[in-house]
């Protein structure tokens, strides 16, 4: 009976399988590219997240239709025409890319948001600060800010930096490149703008690159373990669901 109903499981996996090679084949290549991505970056966390309105995680229709539709490369529906900040044609590569509409920096201070949440509930609200000066501006030159300071994160009573870069994997410049070779590319940028004004004041630093679709950078992901493992030893936090996903 055990192996009638193990044979039968597995060849319902098989015909499943094959029903998505055969579907898959027939998408375009811009939409297989974002399925791949799904799939290798496992960025199904927030599609099975408990919606829950203190943790912010109850999307309305239209955010969980318009994330699904990011997530697969498709046009959400009932966009508007026109751009409100820059007044060009509206689509999902121009919401995701202009910088005059306040999309996109809308969409970054909101994950700095969720991640200070996160940093105060795992090292307390007073080893957190936002948006910190490093260094000031100086005539001739701009000096350097960052989205994040979080004392005590590898080392007592030392600060780290963490600054947010949530980019466009899709967008047209990046088509050719893999998703993990932009996010190298984007924290090697943020290190040679950051590192050594940071190590300079004694300030550890570590950048924090985020595709829109939730796949996070190296560095990033290997700071979440350190996260998640201070989050698990803090007592308040056993009752909590929301750790499972960031985004
Ligand atoms: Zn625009």
């Amino acid at each position: 009976m055990q192996q009638a109903v193990k044979e039968g499981r597995l060849a319902t996996d098989e015909a499943a399988r094959e029903r998505f090679e055969d579907g898959h084949q027939q998408l375009p290549a811009e939409r297989r590219r974002a399925v791949h991505r799904a799939i290798d970056a496992k960025t199904a966390g927030w599609v099975t997240c408990r919606p829950n309105a203190e943790d912010h995680t109850d999307l309305t229709l239209d955010e969980f239709r318009d994330n699904m539709a990011i997530r697969y490369a498709y046009e959400p529906p009932k966009m508007p025409t026109h751009c409100d900040g820059c007044g060009a044609v509206y689509s999902l590569d121009h919401a995701l890319n202009c910088g005059v509409g306040g999309l996109v920096i809308r969409w970054h201070n909101e994950v700095v948001d969720v991640l200070c949440d996160l940093f105060a509930k795992a090292w307390g609200e007073s080893a957190v600060r936002k948006e910190v000066v490093i260094v000031e501006p100086e005539e001739g030159e701009k000096g350097v800010r960052t989205d994040m300071v979080v004392r005590g994160v590898w080392e007592r009573q030392k600060d780290v930096s963490f600054d947010l870069c949530v980019t466009n994997a899709d967008a047209p410049s990046y088509r050719k490149q893999s998703t993990a070779s932009i996010l190298k590319n984007k924290a090697k940028a943020k290190k040679a703008h950051h590192r050594r004004m940071c190590e300079d004041k004694f300030i550890h630093f570590t950048p924090l690159c985020v595709t829109v679709h939730g796949v996070w950078g190296r560095e990033a992901n290997g700071f979440f373990s350190r996260l998640v493992e201070k989050l698990r030893t803090k007592a308040a936090w056993a009752e909590k669901s929301y750790g499972q996903s960031v985004l």
